[in-house]
């Protein structure tokens, strides 16, 4: 019997195996895929990703990556924020840094084997995933998980759910409103929000090698869409792309509807637990995360679910109830466009959105009267008077 199985070896899965063989369990980290393998992503690794990694060991998952300190944000309605972030990002692919995460599990003793959960049933002390007996399980499964399912668990639905897709360019594409821009300038991530299916928005991040991930997502409605429909917004939303490689969509459950962290020896993490920004579409903070609460409280076997929710509540309770409430707010494009405004103008307002948006920040009554101000009219007059 293994202390801990793990399923999904994605940066949930490897953080969930890296904290409960750290605190000394027997853990066996299993994936459907051999590693390394692509998942469709951004690539984008905020720096509050790298705090969650070093936590647990592993310091050296950028090693030969270029930092990208500057980030560009175009407004749905013209405004623009290009700053540098006050740590900087990196953009990693994921055929790289997950196949990282997971050898450094490996070093720490996790056992990795490649198997596709089936079947997962609760017995009295043990969980069993197919032919393989833990005290707990982790779910790490992602977007579509079976562990979910097994609880009983729901998917996100359309207003909870986004789609996105994703592909490699060549070159760096020339960027939309911004003839000011030079080459030799540090490289930056970009990102085009678009008033068109509110709220979407494109992105290009510079791999450092010539290459840059770009890609287009938008929120999941009742009405089908199409690959041709989500390929034709990213080129209109970034002019000038040329040829796509690895091309693919992907879902992306947003926190704003979560399920239940968990059911006595069995916990869900990442994207499997919705744990995915809903105004940057951020995930991999979260899933390191969620995943290394999840590895520490299965040292608790039976009360793992309960050890879990309340560490999970202390680490992140509030800031997921501010991004939910600041996604009810940027659902206003004109609002969204303030923000930037402001972001524009005031470096502190920047870094707050930055922090919220990537890592565990809070929207504060100081921020978001900051943002109001930009606005012309009424809104603002109230505000400036109250100062
Ligand atoms: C297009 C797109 C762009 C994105 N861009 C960014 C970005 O730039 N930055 C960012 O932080 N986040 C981004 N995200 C979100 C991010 O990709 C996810 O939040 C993150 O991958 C979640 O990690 P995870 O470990 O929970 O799940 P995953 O990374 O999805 O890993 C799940 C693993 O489980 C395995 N698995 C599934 N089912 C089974 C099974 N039955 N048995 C065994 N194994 C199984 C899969 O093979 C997979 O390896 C993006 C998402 C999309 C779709």
């Amino acid at each position: 019997v293994w202390d801990v199985a793990v399923i999904g070896a994605g940066p949930a899965g490897s953080a969930a195996a890296l904290a409960a063989a750290r605190a000394g369990l027997k853990v066996i980290l299993l994936d459907r895929q051999d590693f390394p393998r692509d998942k469709t992503c951004g690539d984008g690794i905020a720096p509050q990703v790298l705090d969650v990694l070093e936590s647990l060991g592993v310091p050296d998952v950028t090693e030969g990556y270029t930092p990208v300190p500057v980030l560009r944000l175009d407004g749905p309605d013209g405004a623009s924020a290009q700053r540098e972030m006050p740590r900087p990002a990196y953009v990693i692919p994921r055929l790289v840094f997950d196949a990282r995460l997971v050898q450094a599990a490996q070093r720490a003793g996790v056992t990795f084997r490649r198997h596709t959960a089936r079947e997962i049933k609760a017995e009295a002390g043990y969980v069993t995933v197919d032919e393989i007996k833990a005290r707990v399980v982790i779910g790490a499964d992602g977007a579509s998980s079976l562990v979910r399912k097994t609880l009983g668990e729901a998917p996100n639905q359309p207003g909870h759910l986004a789609l996105a897709i994703r592909g490699y360019t060549a070159a760096v594409p020339s960027q939309p409103r911004s003839p000011e821009d030079q080459p030799g300038e540090p490289p930056r991530q970009l990102i085009v929000l678009a008033r068109q299916h509110w709220p979407a928005y494109a992105w290009s991040f510079p791999i450092g090698d010539g290459r840059c991930n770009v890609g287009y997502g938008e929120m999941v409605t009742r009405t089908p869409t199409s690959r041709e429909h989500l390929l034709g917004r990213l080129r209109a939303l970034i002019p000038g792309l040329g040829e796509l490689s690895s091309v693919r969509a992907h879902h992306l459950p947003l926190s704003t509807s979560r399920p239940a962290p968990g059911r006595g020896r069995i916990l869900l993490a990442g994207d499997a637990l919705s744990l995915i920004n809903p105004f940057t579409g951020e995930g991999i903070y979260y899933a390191v995360t969620s995943g290394k609460l999840a590895g520490e409280a299965a040292v608790t076997g039976a009360f793992a679910a309960s050890a879990y929710e309340q560490a999970l509540r202390r680490t992140l309770g509030r800031h997921l109830r501010h991004t939910t409430a600041t996604a009810r707010l940027a659902s206003l494009p004109w609002l969204t466009n303030a923000a930037i405004q402001a972001a524009g103008r005031d470096q502190r307002v920047f870094d707050s959105f930055v922090e919220l948006g990537l890592g565990n920040g809070l929207l504060s009554a100081g921020l978001l009267a900051r943002v109001v101000r930009q606005i012309p009219g009424k809104w603002a007059s109230y505000v400036d008077a109250g100062k």
